[in-house]
């Protein structure tokens, strides 16, 4: 019998082999490839196809390794993400399988008594729909639209409590473990050892072990990020995807650039389950499927015991004298500390300066990869002074002379959070605190205060504990936290969110600000927000917005239609890269003829990326922009195209176009 096996990393679909055993779809088996033993899942048996030089299947390691469905849903993603069966393989299943493995059990955790708080109103209703749909054993999406601070983890753990009860299991997508400790920690105090949880930090073998433990039923709940989505688990009931607004859940890096969010769905359709989302600040295609009636609204409209969400003031930093601490938020500040409460200071931008520049000719230091402004990086504990480029991370020692015109003044532009920092500690010396505790008052949370292992942990547990008063950070700062004695938010510069040319600026303003403004007020004390911007009157709007959803909603949406993208229509960005830059707009140009041959959607491009150049190669876009009816198939051909001096990355469903 002839039979079509898929083998991970191969740029088709599936391979032919000869057998004599009764194999199956879903079977694991291992072949031959080239010089070389491969694993591979038989996906058709019976077939047809004709090929010279047929060879055999080697072994068979495991009958019904993966179920139908999720063979189901691995080829939904092929044809989606316009690519092969091969390369999806290759990200859903471990790099390699385990013959035999033994599993080393995690330890017990003693039961902890856990006061588990009674459901307001609002939560409520919303599990009451959540089990109601899992008693008819039947696909339901849900959209759990949940104000900052409105429980949503509690409705999470209360409907995977109901999928336990009738021996069911849960899958949870969190957008990152280390993001998310509070959200781990309420699921193990409540499930103890039925939770395993799969942090990026694991080694390939840890994963796998796990892999395989949860593949034959060892846990009850799946606590993981992104690629979590694809692990098999018998008896799945219920998918969980919290904060499903989150950029995580795409793939940003490597093909295929598949949204963790939307396999989730599609999957939950294919084995007849339940899906979760939860956000406090949905994506719009998300609540824009709940208006259409694709998923059920389910919202919580209060926060926890009806607390009030906090107050928000705008302020001009134009007309301030000092841009980065502007004097309100200063003396608010100072405020917040001497009444022993805490606060958030939030910054998207790390380092000290967002550029170098010489006064007396304008050269500005920038990426030798990139051709992109350097940040310029203070020294700091073992960390020498760096400028550094924060898109290919390439560093380069800092200069006291200008390169150009040799003087020797360089001019610190724009700020960091480490500005920031020695801003604030310098302001608040004149503060009365004695001196013992004026060091430990401020803690920063950015990519480089986090690089050694333990630090966040750290830094988290000195603010939870009430030793350090301000909590200082990038995007890091506003993810799921829950600090209740943090009365005050202020947001530096609200402007560098939105400096990036894409039609979903708008949208991700709103979130980031939205989420870091819910950080404040969560205790018995009624919060504060701050919002220092360049541009009140541009970006009003969105500041007027934050934390009424429905009003962000209805104006974003109008947005979108007039300009007839997503929700209302769907692209595809296709991106060509390579050293040579001539040879990157040959082949953009190539393909963009043959787009124009194939025909049913608009073409945008070829155009230079916004980044046009990062770790010398060149990038170039083109944008298809599709009814979303649209059959994938007919741009398969995408999938194959490839050349030696030229990189094609295909990107369904994009989340940025620049
Ligand atoms: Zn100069
Ligand atoms: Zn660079």
């Amino acid at each position: 019998m002839k039979v079509d096996i898929a083998v991970p990393k191969t740029r088709v679909d599936f391979l032919t082999y000869n057998t004599s055993e009764d194999l199956d779809p879903g079977d694991l088996v291992l072949v031959p490839v080239r010089k070389k033993t491969k694993y591979g899942i038989v996906i058709k048996k019976n077939s047809q196809r004709e090929v010279s030089g047929i060879r055999n299947v080697q072994e068979t390691l495991q009958k019904e390794f993966i179920s139908s469905n999720l063979l189901t849903l691995y080829k939904w993603m092929a044809e989606y993400y316009l690519t092969s069966l091969g390369e999806i393989l290759k990200v859903t299943l471990p790099s390699k399988i385990l013959k035999k493995y033994e599993f080393v059990e995690t330890k017990k955790l003693e039961p902890a008594k856990i006061r588990a708080p009674k459901p307001n109103y609002f939560q409520s209703i919303a599990i009451k729909k959540i089990a109601e749909a899992l008693d008819k054993d039947a696909y339901a999406t849900f959209l759990l639209h949940g104000i900052t601070g409105s429980g949503k983890t509690e409705v999470y753990i209360r409907c995977v409590e109901k999928v336990i009860n009738s021996e069911g299991r849960a899958l949870v997508l969190v957008p990152e473990i280390s993001m998310t400790p509070l959200l781990f920690k309420r699921f193990e105090e409540r499930f103890h050892d039925k939770v395993v949880t799969i942090h990026s930090t694991l080694s390939g073998k840890d994963r796998r072990k796990i892999w395989h433990a949860v593949r034959d039923g060892k846990y009850s709940i799946v606590i993981g990020p992104r690629s979590t989505v694809f692990i098999p688990v018998p008896d799945l009931k219920i998918i969980i995807v919290d904060e499903e607004h989150d950029q995580s859940y795409k793939e940003h890096t490597r093909m295929p650039h598949y949204n963790a969010r939307d396999v989730a769905v599609t999957r939950c359709r294919f084995e007849n389950i339940v899906a979760v989302l939860g956000s406090a600040t949905p994506q719009l295609e998300s609540y824009y499927n709940s208006q259409t009636g694709k998923y059920q609204l389910l919202d919580l409209k209060e926060r926890i015991d009806a607390r009030p969400l906090p107050e928000i003031e705008i302020i001009d930093i134009r007309e301030e004298s000092k841009p980065y601490i502007s004097p309100p938020l200063q003396s608010r500040i100072e405020q917040t500390i001497e009444n022993g409460e805490q606060a958030i200071i939030f910054l998207n931008r790390r380092g000290f300066a967002a550029s170098l520049m010489c006064p007396y000719c304008g050269f500005t230091a920038r990426c030798k990869f990139c051709n992109l402004p350097l940040v310029y990086h203070k020294p700091e504990k073992d960390e020498s002074a760096s400028l550094s480029c924060h898109i290919c991370g390439h560093r380069s020692p800092v200069r006291s002379t200008c390169p150009k015109c040799s003087r020797a003044t360089l001019l610190y532009r724009g700020a960091g959070t480490q500005r920031i920092e020695e801003l604030l500690r310098r302001t608040l010396k004149e503060l009365n605190i004695n001196e013992e505790n004026r060091d430990s008052l401020i803690v920063r949370l950015d990519r480089d205060s986090v690089r050694l292992k333990g630090n966040m942990h750290n830094i988290l547990k000195a603010f939870e504990q009430g030793k350090a008063k301000i909590l200082l950070g990038t995007q890091l700062v506003t993810k799921g936290f829950d600090f209740h004695d943090v009365t005050l938010v202020g947001i530096v510069n609200a402007d560098i969110v939105l400096h990036l040319p894409d039609f979903r600026s708008g949208e991700r303003t709103f979130q980031v600000l939205t989420q870091v403004a819910g950080r404040s007020g969560r205790g018995s004390k009624p919060g504060k927000v701050l919002i220092q911007t360049y541009h009140p009157e541009q970006y009003g709007a969105i500041f007027g917005q934050l934390q009424n959803y429905g009003q962000f909603y209805r104006n974003e949406l109008q947005l979108r239609q007039e300009l007839d993208f997503p929700p209302f229509s769907r692209l595809i960005l296709i991106r060509f890269k390579g050293t040579e830059e001539s040879s990157v707009w040959k082949e953009a140009k190539r393909i963009h003829a043959l787009l124009q041959k194939t025909g049913g959607f608009e073409i945008y491009g070829p155009n230079r990326s916004f980044y046009y150049k990062i770790r010398k190669h060149f990038r170039v876009f083109i944008v298809l922009k599709l009814r979303k009816d649209y059959p994938h198939r007919k741009l398969k051909f995408l999938q194959t195209y490839k050349t030696s001096k030229c990189l094609i990355e295909i990107d369904v469903d994009p989340l940025d176009v620049f």
